[in-house]
């Protein structure tokens, strides 16, 4: 009888693992939306971005694959892409107005719901790391500034001199944009305002979403704001629910675009509610929110989104969005512009 027992116990144990294991893995990434045109991308650069994106896509894949979970998948990605100067996260950030880099990032957990952000670090290599740090080891959500990097610090995250996000690239990018910027401040002065603008951007933040085979949701997504940001600018990307967000029972969102736009749009959070609330399907309120309600809002940008049966949704309303994903067949997609 008790061996019956031990038996059943062993079966039932079994199936429930099965269950838990059922779901088949995918993953999707974004470098940023923005004006990306082919005339204006050499065949090198071109190579080199889509290169890097699938680098970031099978250091993720292959965690999932190997029976490792979203969240390390979606930090493995984002950290490949932290890493390169093509992006504007980590190294190869944007400056700031006053020639610095400041770093913002999010994390977001689907079956815990726990979330973790950083905004406007300048010491942590990998803000995306710093972001796990606070939703994993402290009972906060956001951390900022110098407090931020003393927490990373104190968790033993490799802590880097500022000068390790410079690229040229992005200085020569700042001080074009500074000059325009007079221009137009100079020609509005005229006529009596003071309002600068972001002139037209592209935006090369880096985001994650994944599925793994337990069939749990992550997002995470890092970036060095927007290029000439001001006074402690912070944007969309570590504010839960605009940049970011993640729900097992919906899906899990990165997006990539105009901050200030996306933060009074809740994109993230609203592609969520949509699903929930309207019953909408993934592609359904992602287009809803990126091509309807941003649109009419005038906010420039795109989304990489997924749910739980590996379902991906990459609207973006920008003539390119460097993203791509390995679905629950295992196909590789790599896309930059607007019709591939
Ligand atoms: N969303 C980012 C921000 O506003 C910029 C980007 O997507 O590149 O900070």
């Amino acid at each position: 009888m008790k061996r019956y027992f031990l038996l059943m116990l062993t079966l039932w144990v079994s199936l429930i693992a099965f269950a838990q294991t059922g779901h088949k893995p995918a993953i999707a990434i974004h470098g940023g939306a923005g004006t990306i045109l082919k005339e204006n991308m050499s065949a090198t650069m071109e190579a080199e971005y889509r290169a890097k994106l699938e680098e970031a896509l099978t250091a993720g894949y292959e965690i999932l694959e190997t029976g490792g979970n979203s969240l390390d998948a979606v930090v493995a990605a984002i950290q490949v892409m932290e890493e390169s100067p093509l992006f504007n996260a980590g190294k190869g950030a944007v400056f700031t107005n006053n020639e610095k880099n400041e770093l913002d990032a999010a994390i977001m957990d689907g079956k815990t719901r726990l979330a973790g952000t950083v905004a406007g670090i300048t010491t942590v290599k990998s803000p995306v790391a710093a972001a796990r740090a606070v939703m994993e080891k402290s009972p906060h959500v956001m951390m900022i500034g110098q407090g931020a990097e003393q927490f990373a610090k104190e968790q033993g995250l490799e802590i880097v001199d500022p000068s390790y996000f410079y690229t040229k690239k992005r200085y020569d990018q700042l001080q074009k944009i500074k000059e325009t910027e007079k221009q137009q401040l100079d020609h509005s002065n005229e006529q009596g305002s003071l309002l600068p603008q972001f002139p037209d951007q592209k935006f090369g933040t880096v985001g994650a979403v994944a599925v793994d085979q337990e069939g749990n949701l992550a997002a995470a997504t890092s970036t060095g704001g927007m290029t000439n940001k001001r006074y402690g600018r912070v944007g969309d990307v570590p504010i839960i629910g605009a940049g970011t967000y993640a729900d097992n029972n919906t899906c899990a969102v990165s997006a990539t675009g105009h901050g200030e736009y996306f933060i009074r749009s809740v994109v993230a959070y609203d592609i969520s509610a949509l699903m929930k609330y309207k019953n909408m399907n993934l592609k359904e309120a992602a287009e809803e929110v990126v091509l309807k309600k941003l649109v009419d809002f005038g906010g420039d940008g795109g989304v990489i989104s997924i749910d739980r049966a590996g379902n991906i949704a990459m609207p973006f309303n920008t003539s390119g969005m460097y993203r791509g994903s390995i679905d629950t067949q295992g196909k590789l997609y790599i896309g930059i512009y607007k019709e591939e």
